[in-house]
């Protein structure tokens, strides 16, 4: 692949993802008495089917006048309502949300110093290189203050805004599929947390997504919302728009070894190898994960696509650390920087 890197770039992303809990509400029949008889319907003249103790729970199904209808051993039964309770039973399902979107940039030269205060004379912080990602706190009389994402905060020119990002983008016309692994019923790993693996890959998705849109690429995902979606369709959709690179993302597990932690890149065949090799490079400098290699792997996501391909495997959730690093935003962009960094450069 040949990605052009010719003048400059400013790009603003306004994504930025929270962790909320979605709640739903499902009614439960709790038992109130002992011994209590489970008929086969709403009236003491139909015959028993079992019964049920105090403090036992059924799901609600309906009401027939003083008679509630529940699941009972996967038949349906009924229950006089003096002698049993409906509770509300919370299921909570974490998922990400757009929440506060901050604004942010990248830096659109090679070089820049971030000072301290708003002045040229004041104390150099660092130098921050060309489309390194920071967070705009505020404008003050021609200088922006920024934070980096080890949340350094200072100052950089505000005509650094300015800059014209025409014929700029070094991604420009590429097309990139991304897929979030697994989804719907298909949750993948599950983290120490509880959080899935089809969630937390969504969200490096998204956050990819909308780097390399910045960068002029276009992005396609292969699902865009928590459900279920085969395998074959996936790497179809890349064979489809002839995409320059597809791109699985998925996240790891082995509660055996909590303390297993780190990246793996795996790709199809030695014609992938070449630019697997660079992200999966470009992904341990930046992130400083701990480096498990990049091998082939007979994944069929990857045999049934035609177009240059790898699956990520990002991290660890059944590792305690590892998995509050992959809950941060920061992490998110150098993950997101590892990728892009090793797509421009195979
Ligand atoms: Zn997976």
């Amino acid at each position: 692949m040949n990605f052009k890197i010719t003048t400059t770039l400013l790009g603003f992303s306004f994504i930025f993802f929270l962790f909320a809990t979605h709640t739903t509400y499902a009614q439960s029949v709790q038992i109130d008495s002992d011994d209590l008889l489970i008929r086969s319907g709403p009236g003491t003249e139909h015959e028993p089917i079992g019964s049920a103790n105090s403090g036992d729970t059924y799901p609600y199904l309906q009401s027939d006048a003083e008679w509630l209808e529940i699941e009972f051993n996967e038949a349906a039964g009924w229950v006089h309502e003096d002698f049993v309770s409906i509770i509300e039973q919370s299921s909570e399902s974490p998922s990400f949300d757009n929440g506060d979107m901050p604004e942010m940039m990248m830096i659109p030269i090679d070089k820049v110093t971030l000072r301290e205060d708003a002045t040229v004379g004041s104390n150099r912080l660092r130098e921050l290189t060309k489309h390194q990602t920071v967070t705009i706190l505020e404008s003050v009389d021609g200088w922006i203050q920024v934070e980096t994402r080890d949340e350094t905060v200072g100052y950089i020119p505000s005509w650094l805004l300015d800059v014209d990002q025409s014929d700029a983008k070094p991604i420009n016309d590429q097309t990139i599929v991304i897929d979030p692994g697994h989804g719907g019923e298909d949750i993948g790993a599950t983290g120490i947390s509880g959080r899935y693996e089809s969630e937390y890959a969504l969200f490096t998705s998204y956050i990819l997504q909308r780097q390399l849109e910045l960068l002029g690429a276009n992005v396609a995902l292969t699902r865009t919302d928590d459900y279920y979606h085969a395998l074959g369709p996936r790497p179809a959709l890349s064979n489809y728009k002839h995409a320059d690179a597809f791109i699985s993302i998925h996240y790891n597990s082995e509660p055996n070894y909590p303390s297993a932690n780190g990246m793996d890149t795996f790709y199809r065949d030695k014609i992938d190898e070449e630019l697997a090799l660079s992200v999966h490079d470009q992904l341990i400098e930046t992130t400083d994960a701990n480096d498990r290699g990049a091998s082939t792997g007979n994944y069929q996501i990857l045999r049934l696509s035609k177009r240059p391909s790898m699956l990520l495997e990002l991290g660890f959730l059944s590792n305690q650390t590892e998995e509050e690093r992959i809950q941060s935003t920061p992490y998110q962009y150098l993950i997101s920087e590892g990728v892009i960094k090793g797509l421009l450069n195979p």
